[in-house]
């Protein structure tokens, strides 16, 4: 059996860092370490609609944004294959056989879809599509044969629930569907980037983002606003790291050799980290490394954006080639799951036979 990735985004905005640190990094790294037979990345359209089913149009627009935070992240399309969901039907057609296998209290338990309801003011009128929708992501890993998922950890709750319903597949109609595996980023501070709010989770939804195609002044204008120590009025205050959302983004995505780069005086995090608490170190100088350090990281996704904007139609030829090859991949499956299920009567002789001899035995 090969090795195969499955993973994506929702187009309800563009990508932000949150995505970088939780996923998008990990991807390209996953992507160019030659170590997978197969790689898809979709845009999870149809699953965006479940939430925006009023707002086609934010949807719509945001599939180019998406495709171009991939492309400018480095996905290459020669390696990975990108696709968007709602033009691959049979990923609908697995979801509807899926959703015999799942109860509703088991889709009530699930802690994302949780709070996510609870976000959105969802309460006392949850579209049914929203509340299913960990059935379509478990028809989106599975329709795929996805060994592995590097996600965000907020996404732990889906791929309980895809395994569960691989299992119970399998155990039903006999072994077909691919029990997938989550990765995880290994830095505890990507698992759920905060907002730069200081809010747990930094989420389109929430507008408490910075976005990987932002300019280097609007970024850091937002550095320089970011949540820290509420209680670190002077500079000599000793300062607080818990919750401290500048620390845990440095934490994400500062090495060592920033510090030889750009802020001398110390040689590593804990040292910076140690004064801070000790007092004496202002929010200021700390949020003008964070910049340095994030600006260094954004730079050449931005200059490739650039050089992708001024392509769109091949752009488009890349998600449209992407999508037809997934497609393909995901008949196949389909095919698979129902032939197990036995409801695939023109496909072999098999149904005709069976009743023939059914009705000739009278
Ligand atoms: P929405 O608010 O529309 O749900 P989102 O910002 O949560 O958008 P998704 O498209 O739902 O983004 O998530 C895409 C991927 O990015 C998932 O793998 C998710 O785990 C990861 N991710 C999203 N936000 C963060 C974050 N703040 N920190 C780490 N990973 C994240
Ligand atoms: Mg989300």
């Amino acid at each position: 059996m090969g090795k195969i990735i499955l993973t994506g985004d929702r187009p309800t905005g563009k990508l932000h860092v949150g995505h970088y640190v939780g996923s998008l990094k990990r991807r390209v790294e996953l992507q160019n370490s030659g170590d997978f037979d197969d790689i898809f990345i979709m845009i999870a359209d149809a699953q965006a609609l479940t939430d925006n089913a009023d707002n086609p149009e934010k949807v719509r627009q945001n599939i180019m944004e998406v495709a171009l935070d991939y492309l400018s992240c480095g996905l290459d399309p020669e390696k990975s294959t990108i696709l968007i969901q709602s033009q691959i039907p049979e990923l609908c057609e697995l979801s509807f056989y899926y959703m015999n296998l799942v109860t509703v209290s088991r889709l009530q338990r699930n802690p994302t879809v949780k709070s996510e309801i609870q976000m959105r003011n969802f309460e006392a009128s949850i579209p049914v599509g929203f509340f299913t929708y960990p059935i379509s992501q478990a028809a989106d890993i599975t329709a795929f044969k996805a060994t592995t998922v590097p996600v965000g950890e907020d996404q732990m709750p889906m791929l309980e629930q895809t395994k569960e319903i691989v299992r119970k597949f399998n155990y039903v109609y006999g072994d077909t569907l691919v029990e997938p595996e989550i990765l995880l980023p290994d830095n505890a501070a990507c698992l759920r980037l905060p907002g730069i709010d200081g809010k747990a989770k930094m989420s389109k939804s929430l507008g408490n983002c910075i976005y990987l195609s932002e300019t280097e002044e609007e970024v850091k204008k937002k550095v320089m606003s970011m949540f820290t120590d509420p209680d670190h009025i002077r500079v000599d205050d000793p300062g607080k790291l818990e919750g401290n959302t500048v620390f845990t983004y440095l934490d994400a995505f500062c090495k060592e050799e920033h510090f030889e780069r750009y802020l001398k005086d110390y040689s590593c995090l804990d040292e910076l980290k140690a004064h801070y608490k000790r007092g004496g170190l202002g929010d200021v100088k700390v949020k003008r490394f964070l910049n340095a350090v994030l600006q260094e990281e954004l730079e050449p996704i931005r200059a490739r954006r650039k050089k992708w904007e001024k392509d769109i139609s091949g752009v488009y030829e890349i998600l449209k080639k992407g999508t037809e090859r997934a497609r393909e991949v995901a008949a196949y499956t389909l095919a698979d799951v129902k032939a197990a299920m036995k409801i695939n009567y023109f496909d072999t002789a098999e149904w005709l036979d069976e009743q023939v001899k059914k009705y000739s035995a009278k």
